[in-house]
């Protein structure tokens, strides 16, 4: 735990593809450490692209000595293949997943025996009891497949009360859509903490797609910025650090119940937000 502010900060990271990439992540790593973070998670392919990479990367952190946090997406698996997976966290050690539906890759028709993570989660529960601390997915700005927002809100709900401990949400840019999340969940019932996440703006093309996919809004504001700065990739990180510095900020002042970090293995934007908010 971060020991001036005692806001919980967590990270998330993706499987490196190869074993320089797995050297680099380990360097970024403990760079990150600095932050002191609760746990550090590790994304998982839906449909079988980086399992294994999502496994080796949570025993690397936990042989760091940090906790690590695996991601399980149901899409596309079997209540057996998900039994066995469990079994295999469980004998590890694991005491915290990710329940996740995931995306499927293009190509992939089919859904498996899991419709939506809500399934997971009570599979997890009914398999496994109170051993794992689940999270699962929230998305402020509505889930990009949802039918309504409202349908969407009904859906977390159902998910949280499935046995979900805590919840992170998918990034945003605005504070409101999050806080008036969170009260209509608390309306709905909910209660459980619901984390922000926090995605740090490095590189606008990428920012842009991947928010296209996910269903993230940029503000108009920041996406002309961002394209005004063309290919200034020192303008862009300079501007980047400015606005997610200051959404954290409005964050902790506003007492949510912690931050996790989309590194993107990364370490220089997260160490620096943290360094000018006194978190790190
Ligand atoms: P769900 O909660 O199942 O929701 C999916 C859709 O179904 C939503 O539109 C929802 O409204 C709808 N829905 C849910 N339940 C019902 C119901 N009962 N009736 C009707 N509609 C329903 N993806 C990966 O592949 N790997 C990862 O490691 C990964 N990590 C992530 C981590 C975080 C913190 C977040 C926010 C997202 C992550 N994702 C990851 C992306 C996520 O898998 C996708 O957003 C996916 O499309 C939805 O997953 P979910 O668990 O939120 O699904």
């Amino acid at each position: 735990m971060n020991s001036k502010s005692k806001l919980p900060l967590s990270l998330e990271f993706f499987p490196p593809k190869t074993p320089e990439g797995a050297e680099k992540l380990a360097a970024v790593r403990r760079a990150l450490y600095a932050v002191r973070p609760q746990f550090c998670s590790v994304t998982y392919g839906a449909g079988g692209s980086t399992q294994e990479g999502t496994w080796a990367t949570v025993q690397a952190i936990r042989a760091d000595g940090v906790e690590g946090v695996p991601h399980f997406s149901c899409l596309g698996t079997t209540r057996a293949v998900a039994r066995t997976t469990l079994q295999q966290f469980k004998d590890a050690g694991v005491k915290r997943i990710v329940a996740l539906r995931g995306d499927l890759p293009s190509g992939y028709g089919a859904y498996g025996e899991f419709r939506y993570a809500s399934e997971l989660v009570e599979f997890i529960r009914t398999e496994t009891g109170d051993h794992f601390h689940i999270e699962v997915a929230a998305y402020p700005e509505t889930h990009p497949q949802a039918k309504s927002p409202q349908a969407d809100l009904l859906a977390f709900a159902i998910k949280a009360k499935a046995g979900a401990s805590s919840a992170i949400t998918q990034y945003f840019y605005n504070t409101d859509a999050y806080f008036r999340f969170v009260d209509d969940a608390h309306a709905l019932g909910v209660d459980i903490d619901i984390v922000p996440g926090i995605m740090p703006i490095t590189n606008s093309s990428q920012l842009i797609r991947f928010s296209e996919a996910c269903g993230a809004e940029i503000p108009r504001w920041i996406r002309r910025r961002l394209e005004a700065f063309g290919d200034d990739r020192a303008s862009i990180q300079s501007f980047g650090l400015d606005v997610v510095t200051d959404l954290v900020d409005q964050l902790r002042t506003a007492g949510v119940p912690g931050l996790h970090f989309y590194a993107m293995n990364q370490s220089a934007p997260v160490l620096e937000i943290c360094r000018r908010l006194g978190l790190a």
